[in-house]
């Protein structure tokens, strides 16, 4: 499921590729990715239009196509963007495809559907609206502290509560508390300063290194939590046998020894 890391590599692809060229056609091949828009809609409103610039918040990227207009793209669980040069085939599970002026496309594609386009007109709004935390690479320090330190339940949910702080997903709250030797169902009331400062520092380095590798699981580090991850996998750390636990509703995976349950 794309998280922050993986929706922050699409906003940098579509910035290097698909900005600034005029808009001419749009081809919406499955509608149900669509919301509070039609096909009819989406095409009348940016056709001629060209996309300016983009911002991301948590997992949801904001295209603006104009003066309060902006295009949403939430990826769901399998979504991602491609863009095709003149004469390249869109894949087979492209969704929406816009077509640029150059006869370059970019493809909204996304195999298990749970994609989201919509249009909007002001980001912030949205935001509230949905109730979204600040974004996850973006919060400071004190911030952080103030957000997790004050809840009772699992700091593994914390981590994956959107409404909390927005943008990571199962994947990277596992690394992230293995990073900072934490259990991902100790109580967040119950961390120190300390303890919050490293959960702090753990998230700044996870989401930044995954991002500067543009979310190749390849090439993350060995020493991750990531590349180990699952059934037989053992910890990069100490090699003992991994363990997985439902926590905050999902499936964590963590090492008993290196990550204690308490402070
Ligand atoms: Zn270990």
């Amino acid at each position: 499921m794309p998280e922050l890391p993986e929706v922050e590599t699409f906003k940098r692809y579509l910035d290097s590729t698909s900005l600034h060229q005029r808009i001419t056609g749009i081809e919406v091949r499955d509608a149900y990715v669509l919301k509070r828009v039609s096909a009819r809609e989406l095409a009348r409103r940016l056709k001629g239009r060209r996309f300016e610039n983009s911002h991301r918040h948590g997992k949801h990227l904001f295209v603006r196509a104009g003066d309060e207009l902006w295009l949403r793209l939430h990826f769901g669980m399998t979504g991602s963007l491609e863009h095709l040069n003149h004469g390249e085939v869109a894949p087979k599970t492209a969704r929406v495809i816009f077509r640029f002026a150059n006869n370059c496309r970019l493809a909204f594609d996304d195999q298990r559907k749970f994609g989201e386009i919509e249009l909007i007109e002001d980001v912030d709004k949205f935001l509230q609206t949905r109730g979204l935390g600040p974004d996850a690479f973006e919060i400071s320090l004190s911030q952080f502290k103030a957000i997790v330190g004050k809840h009772r339940c699992a700091v593994k949910a914390i981590l994956l509560n959107q409404q909390l702080i927005a943008g990571i997903g199962n994947l990277y709250a596992d690394e992230i508390l293995f990073r900072a030797f934490m259990h991902p169902a100790v109580a967040a009331a119950s961390l120190s300063d300390k303890d919050l400062r490293r959960l702090f520092r753990a998230t700044r380095y996870v989401l930044e290194k995954a991002i500067a590798l543009k979310t190749d699981f390849n090439r993350l580090p060995k020493s991750w939590l990531l590349t180990h991850r699952g059934k037989r996998g053992r910890c990069p750390r100490c090699g003992r046998a991994l363990k997985s636990a439902m926590v905050g509703g999902r499936t964590s995976w963590f090492c008993a020894h290196c990550q204690k349950p308490a402070a």
